[in-house]
């Protein structure tokens, strides 16, 4: 499948990687907006998160278990934000769900 995050997950695109068990891949973005800024995805191609349904779900609550996890690791006890664009207008440019970890500064808000 010509997907570039699966690509990412097999190892055929190199990434910094933070964390991976059987269900989730996390890793360094490539273009981060803050001085911690991590992708969190699912190994299974699951396109966005319009796609989720009681069939796949459960990986969301595993992602959000990691996130608890990486929070205490990597230091972010002042704090931390999870994104998840989702669609076109939504600002999603790779169509594998993800969710973006951020922190190590204020954020912002509301986002654009
Ligand atoms: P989206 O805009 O879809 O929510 O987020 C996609 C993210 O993937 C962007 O923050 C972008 O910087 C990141 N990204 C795009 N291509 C690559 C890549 O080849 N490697 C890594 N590590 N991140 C990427
Ligand atoms: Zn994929």
């Amino acid at each position: 499948m010509d997907c570039l995050f699966c690509k990412i997950v097999s190892g055929d695109i190199p990434s910094k990687k933070i964390y991976e068990d059987d269900l989730i891949y996390v890793f360094e973005d490539i273009a981060p907006t803050a001085p911690i800024h991590y992708l969190l995805i699912p190994k299974e191609h699951i396109v966005s998160a319009a796609s989720i349904n009681e069939n796949n779900s459960k990986v969301i609550a595993h992602i959000f278990e990691i996130i608890a996890q990486l929070a205490e690791e990597k230091g972010m006890e002042e704090g931390f934000r999870v994104v998840n664009n989702c669609g076109e207008s939504g600002g999603q440019t790779v169509m594998h769900l993800h969710f973006h970890l951020l922190s190590g500064r204020q954020l912002n808000w509301p986002a654009g």
